[in-house]
C-alpha cells in the first residue's frame, strides 16, 4: 500500500504571514491556532516522493526524499529546492520532475543554477499527460490554468495507487469544468482553498483562485473526498473554531491538516 502524507496546507507565504498582524497570524504566533507550512505532500511508495519544494521543507521532512515533483515557479512551490544544494542537504542527483520551462528557469538562473551544475538535482521534464511509474503508484502530470503570466506553466498531479486515486491541485485560477472533472474523477482530492470568500483581500482580482464557498457549490454532489489546502492567512478556515469551518464540515468537506495520511 502507498500513502500520501500532508506536509503543509498554507498559501505560499505560510501562516503566520510575514509582517501581518491579522487575527490568524497573531494567533499562530501565540500558538493558539496552528501555524501552517506552505502546501506540500509526501507520497510514500517503496520510496518517498516530495510534491512541492516549499521554503518550509527543512521542517516538513526529516529525510531526503527519493524524488521531487514540482508544480510551478512561485515562492511556496519552488524555493525550497535550494535546500537540496551544497549549503544544505547536498543531494546527489535527486530526480526532480518539472515542466520544461521550469527546468530552464532552474538551470539558467542563480541561485538555483548551481543545483544543476553541482548535480544536486537531476531535472526530468514532464509534459501534460506524462505518466511516471513508481513502485506501486503512477504519477500523472496535468497542466492547469494558473496565472497566464507564468509562462513556465503549472501542474497538478494525479497519483494512482493500488486501491485509490488522489489529485493534488494546490493552485488553479478557477474551478473550470475541466478542473472540476479532474476532481470528480478521483477518490480523494486536495483542492486549492486559498480564499473562503471574495471579500477577504482587497486585490483579489490580482490573485485569481476559486473561493472555497464557490467550490463547495460546484462539488456539492461529487463522490470524491475533498480536502481544501493552500489556505491564505486571511482565510477563516485557518481557525478550527470558525463558523466557516462548521459550514464546510457540515457540507461534507474538510480542511487538510499537516500530518493527515491518506491511503491509496
Ligand atoms: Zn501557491
Ligand atoms: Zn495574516
Ligand atoms: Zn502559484
Amino acid at each position: 500500500m502507498s500513502t500520501v502524507e500532508i506536509l503543509g496546507t498554507a498559501q505560499d507565504a505560510g501562516v503566520p504571514h510575514l509582517g501581518c498582524r491579522c487575527e490568524n497570524c497573531e494567533a499562530a504566533r501565540e500558538g493558539t491556532r496552528p501555524t501552517r507550512y506552505a502546501s506540500a505532500v509526501l507520497l510514500e511508495d517503496a520510496g518517498r516522493y516530495l510534491f512541492d519544494a516549499t521554503p518550509d521543507v527543512r521542517l516538513q521532512i526529516p529525510e531526503i526524499p527519493d524524488g521531487a515533483f514540482l508544480t510551478h515557479a512561485h515562492l511556496g512551490h519552488l524555493t525550497g529546492l535550494l535546500y537540496f544544494g551544497r549549503e544544505s542537504a547536498d543531494t546527489d542527483e535527486l530526480p526532480t520532475y518539472a515542466t520544461p520551462g521550469l527546468g530552464d528557469v532552474i538551470g539558467d538562473n542563480d541561485p538555483l543554477r548551481s543545483l544543476v551544475s553541482d548535480r544536486n538535482v537531476d531535472l526530468r521534464s514532464v509534459a501534460d499527460g506524462s505518466a511516471i511509474s513508481l513502485e506501486t503508484t503512477t504519477v500523472t502530470s496535468i497542466r492547469v490554468d494558473h496565472r497566464e503570466s507564468l509562462p513556465t506553466g503549472t501542474l497538478a498531479y494525479r497519483i494512482d495507487g493500488p486501491d485509490r486515486s488522489l489529485l493534488y491541485m494546490s493552485d488553479v485560477d478557477a474551478l473550470t469544468p475541466r478542473a472540476e472533472s479532474l476532481v470528480r474523477d478521483v477518490d480523494v482530492a486536495l483542492v486549492d482553498g486559498t480564499f473562503w470568500s471574495r471579500t477577504e483581500i482587497d486585490r483579489i482580482e490580482d490573485v485569481p483562485h476559486p473561493t472555497v464557498r464557490s467550490s463547495m457549490r460546484v462539488l456539492d454532489d461529487a463522490d470524491t473526498e475533498v480536502l481544501f489546502t493552500h489556505l491564505n492567512h486571511t482565510n477563516p478556515l485557518c481557525d478550527p473554531a470558525s463558523d466557516a469551518r462548521e459550514e464546510l464540515e457540515s457540507a461534507g468537506f474538510r480542511v487538510a491538516e499537516r500530518g493527515d495520511v491518506l491511503e491509496l
